[in-house]
């Protein structure tokens, strides 16, 4: 008997008894024609059931298709089941960069869109900021361009898979640039007391890491754009000490998974991502959660986890604290705010990690907390759907996309629909 297929975390085993691969966009148009439940699947990364279906599970693996740049519109056209990390390297080596990656390149363009996927860095939006048209097969399997002088592409590109198969992406690009990571190793937290705004926005993308333990921030990563101005640290910053050696954010995991630090510059694509595309990124063994409030409740959420940390520092692996830029976009959590992220790396153990989720949502409920779409929580769904002011437009798009809801699941029927 074969083995259902899982999720990367192998904590999800989907309902279907294998995933349906088409090899041409014909074959896709004939297969979402005649299905009356549908799903697309990306490179698995989700945490949560947000990809499962109890129909036709479909990945884009198998479809043909090219990276093409267009110099004159700063743009290039994906197939949307390709990895960053593929995409990256074909832009650098035609002299392009995208504005901001992921902390890993493993991951789809169309999946980590679809959920809001995001790096860090102040004036950074999340990856999906830089989708400017999309290819869909809708339910009656049409292929439909909607660009972003449409109506409803503010719901479009965050979609969480509920519009139809994105097959195609158009996302802005701008020259390559060239990228120094530094990393600093503990920051003494009364610096986040006078200094937290600073800190997060001293250069181009900064990451801190913490396990929640002690009264230092274990590390920050500090990712230095060359064609902005000279970075400026130098053996110290705001009290934390540039680390002579190579880091990785899990203690005793190998450093050289990461990607190249002690400040040697390189091409964005190698510095950007925290993780090399040919190693297992983060632990592997792991569960993930992430909460955004808004950046100006930075401090104060910083202080409310912590006086709970005893109770969820010990499932915890390591945490990282990001600024994402406000954008536009309907289901983003960051619509129309500068947000901050918490992100949780766990042990894998389900149960031990749902009995703390609630703890830490409570704690960050007076900031009006919103959880990442492709990770692990446990807030109410009226609560998740209280946070997305545009929350009926949306539902007024994927009605008018999907009327006989092909493309839902009990996710989104639960987040989304439900009232
Ligand atoms: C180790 C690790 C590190 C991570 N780091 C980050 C990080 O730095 N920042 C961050 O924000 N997130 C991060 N994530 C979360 C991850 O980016 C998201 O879960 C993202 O959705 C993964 O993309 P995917 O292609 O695997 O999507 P999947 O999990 O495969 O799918 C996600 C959703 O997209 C839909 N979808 C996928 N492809 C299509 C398509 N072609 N058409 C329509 N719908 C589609 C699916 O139906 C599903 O609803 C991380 C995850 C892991 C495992």
């Amino acid at each position: 008997m074969s083995q259902r297929p899982t999720n990367w975390a192998g904590n999800l085993t989907f309902h279907v008894e294998h995933v349906q691969r088409p090899a041409s966009i014909e074959e896709l148009r004939k297969l979402v024609a005649r299905s009356s439940r549908m799903r697309v699947l990306g490179s698995g990364h989700s945490f949560n059931s947000i990809a499962d279906t109890d129909g036709d599970l479909v990945s884009l693996s198998d479809l043909p298709g090219d990276v093409a740049v267009n110099a004159h519109t700063a743009s290039v056209t994906v197939p949307a089941g390709v990895r960053y990390g593929e995409l990256s390297q074909q832009l650098h080596a035609a002299g392009y960069a995208l504005h901001n990656l992921g902390s890993l390149p493993h991951i789809s363009v169309a999946g980590s869109c679809a959920t809001a996927t995001h790096g860090s860095g102040p004036t950074n939006g999340n990856l999906a900021t830089a989708v400017s048209s999309v290819d869909i097969v809708t339910t009656d399997g049409d292929l439909v361009t909607v660009g972003a002088d449409d109506d409803g592409f503010s719901g479009t590109v965050v979609a969480l898979g509920a519009l139809g198969v994105v097959v195609g992406m158009t996302l802005s690009i701008e020259p390559t640039y060239q990228v120094q990571q530094i990393v600093y190793d503990d920051l003494p937290v009364d610096a986040l007391d006078d200094h937290l705004d600073e800190i997060l926005s001293g250069a181009y993308s900064v990451s801190l890491f913490t396990r929640w333990q002690a009264s230092s921030i274990d590390h920050i990563w500090v990712k230095h754009r060359t064609d902005h101005d000279e970075w400026s640290g130098g053996p110290s910053w705001f009290g934390a000490t540039r680390a002579e050696e190579q880091r990785h954010p899990l203690p005793g995991m190998p450093p050289e998974y990461c990607t190249q630090q002690l400040g040697v510059a390189g091409p964005w694509h190698e510095r950007l991502p925290h993780f090399r595309l040919d190693f297992t990124p983060s632990a592997g063994e792991e569960l993930q959660s992430e909460y955004f409030v808004a950046r100006s409740d930075a401090l104060a959420a910083i202080r409310a986890l912590d006086r709970i940390r005893q109770r969820f520092a010990p499932v915890l692996q390591v945490s990282e604290i990001r600024t994402i830029a406000a954008d536009g976009i309907w289901l983003s959590p960051c619509y129309q705010r500068d947000m901050v992220g918490f992100h949780f790396t766990w042990i894998k153990d389900a149960a031990a990690v749902q009995a703390v989720l609630p703890e830490i949502e409570h704690a960050l409920a007076e900031f009006d907390v919103v959880p990442h779409w492709g990770k692990v929580f446990t807030m109410p769904p009226e609560a998740v759907r209280s946070r997305y002011p545009r929350l009926d437009d949306f539902r007024d798009l994927a009605r008018s996309y999907d009327p006989a809801g092909v493309f839902r699941n009990e996710f989104v029927d639960r987040y989304i629909f439900s009232d």
